[in-house]
């Protein structure tokens, strides 16, 4: 029984660390918020009420986040448990068979049949379950991911990205509130990008430049609808 069984989706602040993935719940904060402000601007809405619909959507935005990563995390959590435990029955139950299964993923991973045993082996006697979870379950560390240390994180990194284009919107004068929040913005976001993009060891024109592509689109398609929606309603 070879079980390629790939953990795709790895939780993202185990996989890419706490710096990156701060970043990307501040990239999320920013353009959700800005694309808002700027869709209510263009629609013509009065500042305090543009700053009241900002502040909602920052405190859903995180609200949602921290739902949403809950569960991921949660769900992450329980796979993994139940995967181990799994392995630990099987273990229990046909140790023979579990050692030619991973003697069979080292022959496939390109080591000689006698090595390959050996190693099992060898692997087998120092920690059997710890084996099979890295070579097999592709678990490579097996602590417990943490859903509330998650959550909080993101609501946090969240709220503090749609911090600064509700700042711009008490800040600009109300004329010019849409150019100032969505310049301000794409100012904001091309600098996370080069932060992220620098934790994560990735080019970092490249990075900002995308970054700042996607979030001057999504204001471009929420003013667009705002103009639209402002002037029907
Ligand atoms: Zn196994």
């Amino acid at each position: 029984m070879t079980r390629l069984h790939v953990h795709a989706e790895r939780h993202r602040v185990s996989r890419i660390g706490w710096l990156r993935a701060a970043v990307l719940g501040a990239n999320d904060g920013i353009v959700s918020t800005a694309s808002l402000i700027v869709g209510m601007g263009a629609a013509a809405a009065a500042p305090g009420t543009v700053l009241l619909a900002g502040i909602a959507g920052l405190v859903a935005g995180a609200m949602s986040m921290a739902a949403g990563e809950y569960v991921s995390v949660s769900s992450q959590a329980d796979t993994e448990r139940a995967d181990l435990a799994r392995e630990h029955q099987e273990l229990n139950e046909s140790p023979e068979s579990e050692l030619d299964e991973l003697t069979h993923i080292y022959i496939e991973r390109g080591v000689d049949p006698p090595l390959a045993r050996k190693v099992a082996q060898q692997m087998t006697a120092k920690d059997a379950l710890v084996a099979h979870a890295r070579d097999e379950l592709g678990i490579s560390d097996i602590t417990t991911a943490r859903p509330i240390q998650a959550a909080l994180t993101s609501a946090a990194t969240f709220s503090a990205g749609a911090a600064l284009p509700l700042l711009m919107v008490i800040l600009a004068p109300p004329a010019m509130l849409v150019p100032i929040v969505s310049g301000a913005s794409l100012v904001f976001l091309a600098l996370l990008g080069a932060v992220g993009a620098r934790a994560g060891g990735a080019n970092v024109g490249r990075a900002t430049l995308r970054v700042t592509f996607w979030g001057a689109l999504a204001m471009l398609v929420t003013a667009g609808i705002g103009t639209l929606v402002g002037t029907a309603v």
